[in-house]
């Protein structure tokens, strides 16, 4: 087993988008108080990514991370020297060998020597390196969750089923839940080999007060696409699906499969680099690109686009029909989800770019 800094020398990380991530997920984090301004004021010296300092308060970037493997730093005011996957845990307050889990499974751009398969060592349980997963036990509950307050349960699933469309069947698919106690419509989220990484849940109605979604589970998210595993099961069998339409919420992928069309969802507006991985893992040679019908759609799609291309995807974009729909949901409750015209995306950026 290599140890952390071994791996840190074969790998290349775009350190100005780790510390750009570190200082979004350190504001929410509960050492946020003890200094407000940790990994901001960033200066880039060529050699290193200067900030400030996570382990004190300090208002000059005297904290440097090294841009080249393995990624030391260190902080000309405190004198702090560490490994960037331990900066990670002291940033976030993450156990001891979660940094490089976190740093494997969501900076990692490419390898710089020899391959590592950054996926067998997440998912063989290697230890240190095994991202914990979910009890599956935990959705029985959400599943059964009528027999201790159908109430709450059933007002859960009419949004789906009225509100939404969806049918009993691709509720069951998905493995949809309602968590009654916090009044949640609960989406398991898993990875592609199909280990349950996080719960995302979501408030049902809205007279209710905070966010819309709740997550539970793993913060290591940017390797998941919801669906996938299921496109994954079929690779090595006749069935395999080379094709997915790409969409941004998990209702929106559960809308297409109800129609017949194989979807994965990003959870969200950006595509990640590995979920671009996830992807290619799962045997996927061409995709259609659906985001939502907004402008924020629009701008994720573009870029998704970039690199889907970049990755050597054959890639198409999905037209809407209708301009007042915003998404894939909207699309099948207007019964027009699978007459959406398809548009060679290489065609589309001959015109626009
Ligand atoms: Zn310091």
């Amino acid at each position: 087993m290599r140890d952390a800094k071994e791996l840190l020398e074969t790998i290349h990380i775009d350190v100005e988008e780790l510390t750009e991530s570190l200082r979004f997920e350190y504001q929410h984090s509960t050492n946020f108080a003890m200094n407000p301004n940790a990994f901001s004021r960033t200066n880039d010296t060529g050699e290193w990514l200067m900030s400030c300092c996570p382990n004190h308060a300090e208002s000059t970037a005297s904290f440097g991370i090294s841009k080249d493997p393995p990624y030391h730093c260190n902080c000309f005011f405190c004198g702090y020297l560490g490994t960037v996957d331990k900066i990670i845990e002291i940033g976030l307050g993450l156990d001891d060998g979660e940094g490089i889990k976190l740093l494997l499974s969501t900076f990692v751009i490419e390898e710089n020597r020899a391959p590592i398969d950054i996926e067998a060592i997440i998912a063989n349980g290697r230890e240190p390196l095994r991202i914990p997963n979910l009890d599956e036990a935990i959705l029985e509950s959400f599943r059964n969750s009528r027999d201790s307050d159908t109430w709450t349960h059933d007002v859960a699933m009419a949004y789906l089923l009225r509100e939404r469309g969806l049918s009993l069947n691709t509720i069951s698919t998905y493995e949809i839940g309602v968590d009654t106690v916090n009044n949640c419509i609960v989406f398991p989220q898993r990875t592609r080999t199909g280990d349950l990484r996080f719960l995302q849940k979501r408030r049902v109605g809205s007279n209710y007060s905070g966010a819309k979604f709740i997550n539970d589970g793993s913060p290591i998210k940017k390797d998941i696409l919801f669906g996938l595993h299921h496109i994954n099961k079929l690779r090595s069998s006749p069935h395999r699906i080379r094709k997915v339409r790409i969409v941004e919420s998990p209702i929106d992928a559960m809308s297409n499969y109800q129609v017949g069309i194989a979807a994965v969802a990003l959870n969200g507006r950006i595509l990640f680099r590995n979920q671009l991985q996830a992807l290619q893992l799962a045997g996927i040679e061409s995709v259609d690109l659906m985001l939502d019908n907004d402008k924020a759609g629009r701008e994720g799609q573009k870029e998704a686009l970039y690199w889907l291309d970049k990755a050597g995807f054959i890639v198409n974009e999905v037209v809407y029909p209708n301009p007042l729909c915003k998404d894939s949901n909207d699309l099948l409750r207007a019964g027009l989800l699978d007459k959406c015209p398809i548009v060679s995306a290489n065609l589309l950026r001959g015109l626009s770019y």
